[in-house]
């Protein structure tokens, strides 16, 4: 442990200078820190490859051969050095752009060199760009035998001359000291069950694998770690809110619960919201406080299970509020809300940032005290100055916008915290809400309401733009609405994608007033402005809506039945989904029409192949986080997810589900964990609380 919390200047081949480097880019500061900076691959280099094999698709290798001959090609910007290479199988041609005349400097023609690099096809043919180039007698080394590391490392490092084969050499001055010791952290049973490989043996093994298998061992048994540990934090920080704080019990089911779906339901609930609303019964009347994320697909019906959820909380003599991210999606909470309960004796309230100063005093008068029944607003919500008489039940709708903090402010509106309850409507990959809710409960809305025709989606080029505009009248001769979203709202520089205001002038062209109306909605309006526009097109006398992304969560116009989105490439798979979910709100049929130019890369190819073929949001967020990576998906960035060194959320899926249920077995049978196997265990979690609690001070 001490050996291991040795500052990174004292190892040998570090020194002063090195040592400020590694801090500075790496964040390494002790030699534990660089034991826990792992490679991000490893090349073979225990073998050397002959030129017959070598295909174009193979990872990084190494070859062993003559250089033949060495001259410039091409002039400018195009200039290269090209290397034809002999192993005596056959050859091929090495080449570089960049660092020309180093290379020519070092590499004397006719002499035999060590080789090292990804292969590659051009015209045809196979080439290595940019290979590293070695005296085969100086690389005799051991070191250089074996499955290589490839290590991390910054422009500004290698400038420095601390590159990956550094940090090579100092990893391994670092794991070959005599004082270097792991313990265990593992509880032995988890060794067994899983049959990991000791904990120093991977590490060793994840720097030096002696083997491919080895390799493989030690990866697991780090991700299952990795895992692991975020796993029983989050769910350790369940066992201790259950065992801690008192929840406001909710007994009865009443009068305001079955005025509601006896008398003023307006639909049958789907068998999936009777089901979420029987796991919310039963959390409220269980006598501890509610923690639920309910994941439900846009156009689930999520609304009307939160107005359900509120009016438990007012079968038991409890306040409600329900708080969304923006203004236009609070109004419609309310409105919708409003118009549901309107022949019940509940009081429905809004506030918002635009509310008028006059207006908000009153209303957080009267939810002071008591009067007010429902709460709906946004972050407005969560100011000190709005106090509840006794809030029951708070409502966060599209949670991936709020962070935790927001969440954790509501929770003291109340003197016993609210039951709670959030949504949301871009669904997350299993992995990533096991990891970023670990701690709640989940419940899913997996079922559309009947009669509900999926979308059509459809790709087509800017080029059959007229086609589209003719597809657009058909169905508003039919009584349809269209949407067109735009991803720019000014003028930018690159012109070759259609901006709002553009693309409204070109539109009134092919849609003249007063035949059509067309209402438009951007993020730089004002409340009010976006109010009315929007209010146009809710009320039904705008045909189109020419909007930004600002409509994309929550807005409900089920008459609405297309949905085209320009310059459908610059959006994210989630973004894109949760447009489309705009349309197929009623019951006819929907359409989604992306459009593009001609030039799209692999990945908008991709995203728009995934969108045509796929309505379901779950699917889509698998191809979205294999896309991205977790760090650029909603609302990562405090969750902890970004800190995975090694272990993979769309990848390793089933390492995480391993790890999750052991750490619920543990916990389920030692809740405080006080079995001596888990002692260890125990110790390194509370070392891991203090070190977030003191970490960011030094
Ligand atoms: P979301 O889950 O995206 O928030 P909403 O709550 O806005 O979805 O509901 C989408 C539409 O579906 C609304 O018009 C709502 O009235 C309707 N709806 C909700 N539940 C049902 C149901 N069980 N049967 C029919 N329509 C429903
Ligand atoms: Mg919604």
């Amino acid at each position: 442990m001490e050996f291991l919390n040795t500052p990174i200047e004292y190892l040998k081949g570090v020194g002063t200078a090195r040592a400020e480097i590694l801090k500075k880019e790496l964040s390494i500061f002790t030699f534990g820190d660089l034991l826990y900076h792992f490679p991000y691959r490893h090349i073979d280099r225990s073998q050397v490859y002959a030129i017959k094999d070598i295909l174009p698709d193979m990872s990084y290798l190494q070859i062993k051969g003559r250089i033949t001959s060495m001259k410039r090609v091409g002039q400018g910007k195009a200039e290269r050095l090209v290397a034809e290479l002999n192993d005596g199988t056959g050859v091929m041609e090495l080449v570089w752009f960049k660092g020309i005349k180093w290379i020519e400097e070092s590499v004397k023609q006719g002499k035999t060199y060590l080789v090292f690099g990804k292969p590659a096809e051009f015209n045809g043919y196979i080439n290595m760009p940019h290979p590293t180039i070695e005296d085969p007698e100086q690389a005799q080394e051991k070191l250089y035998k074996h499955i290589m590391p490839l290590y991390p490392t910054t422009e500004k490092m290698k400038a420095r001359g601390v590159d990956s084969k550094v940090l090579m050499k100092i990893v391994h001055h670092l794991i070959t000291d005599k004082r270097f010791e792991v313990e265990d952290n593992l509880p032995p049973h988890l060794i067994k069950k899983f049959e990991f490989i000791p904990k120093k043996e991977a590490l060793l093994h994840i720097h030096f694998p002696q083997s491919n298998t080895l390799l493989a061992a030690a990866q697991y048994r780090l991700k299952f770690e990795e895992f692991f540990f975020v796993q029983m934090r989050l769910l350790r920080y369940k066992v201790k809110r259950t065992q801690t704080i008192a929840g406001i019990p909710m007994p009865n089911i009443g009068f305001y619960f079955n005025t509601f779906f006896n008398e003023h339901l307006p639909f049958a609930l789907t068998n999936a919201q009777k089901r979420v609303l029987k796991e919310i019964r039963t959390d409220v009347k269980s006598g501890k406080q509610m923690n639920r994320l309910v994941q439900g697909d846009v156009g689930s019906g999520k609304t009307v299970v939160a107005l359900m959820s509120m009016l438990m909380a007012l079968d038991n003599n409890h306040q409600a509020c329900m708080m969304a991210p923006t203004e236009i999606l609070a109004q419609q909470h309310f409105e919708t809300i409003s118009t549901l309960i309107n022949k019940m004796q509940v009081r429905v309230e809004l506030l918002t940032g635009s509310t008028p100063a006059k207006k908000k005093k009153a209303v957080r008068e009267a939810v002071l005290n008591g009067d007010v029944h429902i709460l709906i607003g946004t972050h407005a919500l969560i100011e000190s100055s709005v106090q509840f008489k006794q809030l029951g039940m708070a409502i966060i709708d599209e949670q991936h916008r709020f962070g935790v903090e927001q969440r954790a402010q509501l929770w003291k509106k109340n003197h016993i915290p609210p039951h709670m309850l959030v949504m949301t409507a871009t669904p997350i990959p299993r992995t990533l809400a096991m990891t970023l809710y670990g701690d709640l409960d989940t419940s899913a809305i997996d079922e559309l309401p009947a009669g509900r025709k999926p979308i059509k989606t459809v790709h087509r080029f800017d080029t059959n733009r007229l086609a589209v505009y003719g597809f657009m009248r058909e169905e508003i001769a039919k009584g349809r609405q269209v949407y067109i979203v735009y991803p720019l709202i000014e003028e930018s520089e690159k012109m070759d994608y259609m901006n709002l205001q553009h693309g409204f002038d070109e539109l009134v062209k092919h849609f003249p007033m007063p035949r059509y109306q067309i209402a438009m909605v951007h993020g730089k309006m004002k409340a009010q402005e976006k109010d009315a526009e929007m209010g146009r097109f809710v009320r039904g006398e705008a045909h189109i809506m020419v909007a930004t992304t600002v409509i994309e969560v929550g807005v409900n116009v089920p008459n609405a039945s297309v949905m085209i989105i320009e310059s459908a490439e610059r959006f994210g798979l989630s973004q894109l989904h949760q447009l489309r979910g705009r349309v197929g709100r009623g019951a006819e049929q929907s359409f989604c029409v992306l459009m593009t130019g001609y030039k799209l890369s692999s990945d908008s190819k991709l995203r728009i192949k995934t969108m045509c073929e796929s309505n379901n949001g779950f699917e889509i967020s698998e191809v979205d986080l294999k896309l991205r990576g977790p760090g650029q998906l909603e609302g990562t960035a405090q969750s902890g997810v970004l800190d995975l060194k090694i272990a993979d959320l769309s990848k390793d899926q089933d390492v995480l589900k391993e790890a999750r249920e052991a750490a619920q077995l543990i916990l389920q049978h030692d809740p405080n964990l006080n079995h001596p196997q888990h002692e260890q265990l125990k110790r390194q979690l509370i070392s891991y609380q203090q070190k977030l609690k003191w970490g960011h001070i030094s």
